[in-house]
């Protein structure tokens, strides 16, 4: 079935038991439970001019399928959120992988015993990797955090490459911070890897939708109960009534329309912008993306080239080894990382976690305690950098919660 989309305006809000914020995986996934578990008639609203959150995809002038904000490749262990899935997608099972440019040589990463016969030859790499696999065992992941504690001066010497030609420029790039100033769970993601496994995931299920992401999202939106509206933003049709006049008075109600809205509303966006920044902006980190089409059947040697000691950029995707689109035309995307500063013009990528942000965004939560059928959820309004794959499974969770409590009440 189609989107069913309508415009803000002619909506009668007397008509809908629910209300999602937001038409990513959170959002999207939360509606077509809420409409199909539980009978609800749900309203999303979108600010955008499209669905599918950062997962968009479209095809350009040249014809070829690319992701409009960053690249997106499934991956889980959690067969639950993939079975969900592929009842709106079928996958593909492209695996995906990475290099590091490291002064115009390409290693694999994450970093394995491939990449350090690359970076040291493959005399020493072997006595190298021998010591990571007495000392962690093989096939292990070990951070760059656990190898640079490790006082072996064999293995300091690892850590030390590693670190230099892995992590530091990448992290400042990305981060403005070094990899020590980020939080430790972000340079986890990319783990050393004690193994000849090229891949850039291990996970057990991983693919691209066969059709894109947009077309898994109206698969997935498509549904009698569900409308869409476009174009609007919560801030502007929300009005927050609170149960008092001091700053960090909670919320009390929200009126949609002139009326106290008292079905669950799932909401998927920042919370700071929801309160109009009352405690200050919640730092992100934004990205730019620049694209550039080639007549060429192929530009790089796989999906993504990080480049890791030199430009200005943090990495250069194609999308053609993703979606194993053919043709004789591709394009690339660069991406450059860069501070949010900008709500009207930039869009907040990357929640940067540490203490203060964290307690600046549980001041925000604070607020949304006490109203029981406000529900934040997603990479946004958790602040939290959380997969695809965990967006889903939180969704299907938060769904079931929401309509147990409607039930009960
Ligand atoms: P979003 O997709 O951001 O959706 C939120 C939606 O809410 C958006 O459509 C937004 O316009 C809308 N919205 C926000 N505020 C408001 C408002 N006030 N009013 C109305 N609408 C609003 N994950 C993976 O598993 N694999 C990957 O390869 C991968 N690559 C990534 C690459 C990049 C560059 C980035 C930034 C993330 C990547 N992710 C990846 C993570 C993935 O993007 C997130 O897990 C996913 O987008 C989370 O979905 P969401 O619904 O929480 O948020
Ligand atoms: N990272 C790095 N060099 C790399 C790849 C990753 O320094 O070649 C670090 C960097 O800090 C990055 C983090 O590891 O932000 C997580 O990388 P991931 O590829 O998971 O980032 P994402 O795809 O979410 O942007």
């Amino acid at each position: 079935m189609a989107v069913n989309y309508a415009d803000f305006r002619d909506i009668a809000i007397e008509d809908y038991d629910a209300v999602v914020v937001g038409s990513g995986f959170a959002g999207a996934v939360s509606a077509r439970q809420l409409a199909e578990e539980g009978g609800l008639r749900v309203l999303v609203i979108e600010k955008r001019a499209h669905i599918a959150g950062n997962m968009y995809d479209e095809y350009d002038e040249a014809g070829v399928l690319v992701h409009r904000y960053g690249p997106h490749i499934f991956h889980t262990n959690d067969q639950r959120a993939y079975d969900y899935l592929a009842r709106f997608t079928e996958w593909s099972s492209y695996q995906h992988r990475v290099l590091a440019d490291w002064y115009g040589t390409y290693m694999p990463v994450p970093f394995n015993k491939n990449s350090m016969e690359i970076a040291f030859g493959d005399e020493k790499a072997a006595r190298l990797i021998e010591k990571l696999v007495d000392t962690f065992g093989d096939e292990r992941k070990v951070t760059i955090n656990e190898l640079r504690a490790q006082e072996d001066p064999e293995l300091q010497e690892v850590a030390d490459f590693v670190y230099q030609n892995v992590f530091l420029y990448y992290t400042q790039k990305q981060w403005g911070l070094t990899p020590e100033e980020v939080d430790p769970s972000v340079t986890a993601r990319v783990p050393v890897f004690i193994s000849r496994d090229n891949r850039y995931f291990q996970d057990a299920f991983q693919g691209m939708p066969i059709d894109g992401y947009t077309r898994l999202f109206e698969n997935l939106l498509g549904h009698e109960k569900i409308t869409v509206c476009l174009g609007t933003e919560a801030e502007s049709v929300f009005d927050l009534v609170f149960a008092g006049r001091e700053e960090d008075a909670p919320l009390e109600a929200i009126h949609i329309k002139g009326a106290s809205f008292e079905g669950p509303i799932v909401y998927t966006g920042p919370l700071d912008e929801l309160f109009l920044g009352r405690f200050g902006r919640l730092p992100y980190r934004s990205l730019d993306f620049v694209y550039e089409t080639f007549d060429e059947t192929y530009h790089l040697p796989c999906g993504t080239v990080n480049y890791t000691v030199t430009e200005d950029y943090t990495r250069i995707t194609e999308f053609k080894w993703l979606t194993e689109q053919t043709g004789d035309k591709t394009t690339i995307m660069r991406e450059y990382s860069r501070a949010y500063e900008d709500p009207a013009t930039q869009i907040p990528y990357y929640a940067i976690i540490n203490d203060d942000n964290d307690a600046l965004y549980a001041r925000y939560r604070r607020l949304t305690d006490a109203l029981p059928n406000f529900h934040p959820l997603g990479r946004l309004a958790e602040y939290r950098y959380f997969n695809m794959d965990k967006v889903v499974a939180d969704a299907l969770a938060a769904s079931e919660k929401i309509l147990t409590e409607t039930a009960d009440a």
